[in-house]
């Protein structure tokens, strides 16, 4: 089945598949995509019913799209009405910073991350939607070439079905591997929770190709125009600030008119939430299992690089999972620890340091009164995010 319900096709068999890959955000399908290419057998699993919103800025920026440039897959980002990124403004109370950018796209996780899937199935890749997978303890026998994962179908028995090579890309909480406690995450303490919605553009003030980012004590919401007209409205915010303002709505218009940024019209919006944002997984692999995306760690989101990274954890993961399918080696769970942590978790800690540096008020104004008396000095800061 592609990602918008068309063609729908369903295994006749399951016969054991070459790559099974749980969560079908960027990193999943990307995976699945650059698997499939490489002619192997690929199932794609996704729990939520396609195409599906996600809680997110919005943003790809420039390094994710030149990522899927590279891979022949710029289409996925630039193609489905997104709107061209020319700058981010940061306000903060009555002050505000302005800061261009460029290569970027604003488009909602809908858009893209359906057109990601239906790149996967193009390669090849077979997709089942609405399949919650638990990836199961692995088997004692070291000759045993298969690892076991179970999927609830909706309208469908559960079964189990056997692959070379298991990635696990199910994002934040990871509940696939909730019977694999050696990969439980470790939240950050007062960690921020993730809150977003789609709202209707009601107001002229938000300008199309500009990312506006309402900072607060309590925490920031960004706000920018995608395709069809809409508003993409996504907050990192204390939980407890939530509970005082007494919902999603309440909260995001407080802290933008904190900044003194108009608020769209979300009400009677439909929100989502996510888990406590910052977090940390140990253990990346396993016994032909291997973790990525925002299952494998996450940093707040406030420099929105987390979907460079999910490709970039996909792209790297590709070579691996292919080697296990011919001949799996215990040094593959080394090698995935290493390149993992030379390639995101790096980028990751320049992220943690500004989100932290945001949360203490008297550093946050400091950093803001440099940066606003020498705004040249925030264009390299954010350009060296965007394509670090
Ligand atoms: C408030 C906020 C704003 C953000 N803004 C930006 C931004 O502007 N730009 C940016 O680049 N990044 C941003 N991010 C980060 C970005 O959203 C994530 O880093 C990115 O989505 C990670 O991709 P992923 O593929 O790892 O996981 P996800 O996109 O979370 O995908 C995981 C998928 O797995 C599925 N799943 C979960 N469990 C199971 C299961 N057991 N079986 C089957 N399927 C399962 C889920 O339904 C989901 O579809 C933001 C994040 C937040 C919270």
């Amino acid at each position: 089945m592609n990602a918008t319900g068309r063609d729908a096709t369903v295994a006749a068999s399951e016969q054991p598949w070459d790559a099974v890959i749980i969560g079908a955000g960027p990193a999943g399908s990307l995976a699945a995509h650059q698997l499939a290419s490489r002619g192997l057998r690929t199932l794609l699993v996704e729990r939520s019913a396609f195409p599906r919103d996600k809680v997110c800025g919005g943003c790809v920026g420039a390094r994710a799209v030149e990522q899927l440039e590279l891979l022949g897959l710029g289409h996925v980002a630039r193609g489905q009405g997104g709107m061209p990124i020319a700058g981010l403004q940061i306000c903060r109370g009555s002050r505000r910073l302005a800061v261009p950018l460029s290569g970027g796209v604003a488009i909602s996780r809908r858009a893209f991350d359906a057109a990601l899937v239906d790149a996967a199935v193009a390669a090849g890749a077979e997709f089942r939607p609405e399949t919650l997978a638990t990836v199961t303890p692995a088997v004692a026998d070291p000759a045993a070439g298969f690892r076991q994962v179970a999927l609830r179908t909706r309208g469908r028995d559960a079964a189990e079905i056997a692959a070379r090579v298991v990635l696990a890309a199910d994002g934040l909480g990871h509940s696939s591997l909730r019977q694999l406690p050696a990969f439980e995450s470790r939240v950050a303490e007062h960690a921020r929770i993730g809150l977003g919605t789609i709202a209707a553009a009601s107001t002229k003030d938000y300008e199309p190709g500009t990312i506006y980012m309402a900072v607060g004590r309590t925490g920031y919401v960004g706000v920018v125009r995608v395709e069809h007209d809409r508003l993409n409205v996504a907050a990192a915010i204390d939980s407890r600030f939530l509970r005082q303002c007494g919902g999603p709505a309440a909260a995001i218009a407080t802290i933008l008119q904190q900044a003194e940024r108009p608020v769209p019209a979300v009400e009677s919006a439909a929100w989502q939430g996510t888990p406590p944002l910052t977090r940390h997984t140990e253990k990346l692999a396993d016994w032909r299992l291997f973790v990525l995306g925002d299952a494998a760690g996450y940093v707040e989101p406030f420099t929105g690089e987390g979907i460079a990274w999910a490709l970039t954890a996909a792209a790297a993961v590709t070579p691996l999972a292919e080697q296990a399918c011919t001949a799996w080696e215990p040094r593959l769970v080394t090698r995935w620890h290493q390149r993992y942590g030379r390639l995101i978790r790096r980028r990751q800690r320049l992220c943690r340091m500004l989100t932290a540096l945001l949360k203490h008020p008297w550093a946050a104004s400091t950093a803001w009164a440099g940066l606003s008396m020498l705004p040249r000095l925030a264009r390299p800061l954010v350009q060296h995010l965007e394509r670090s």
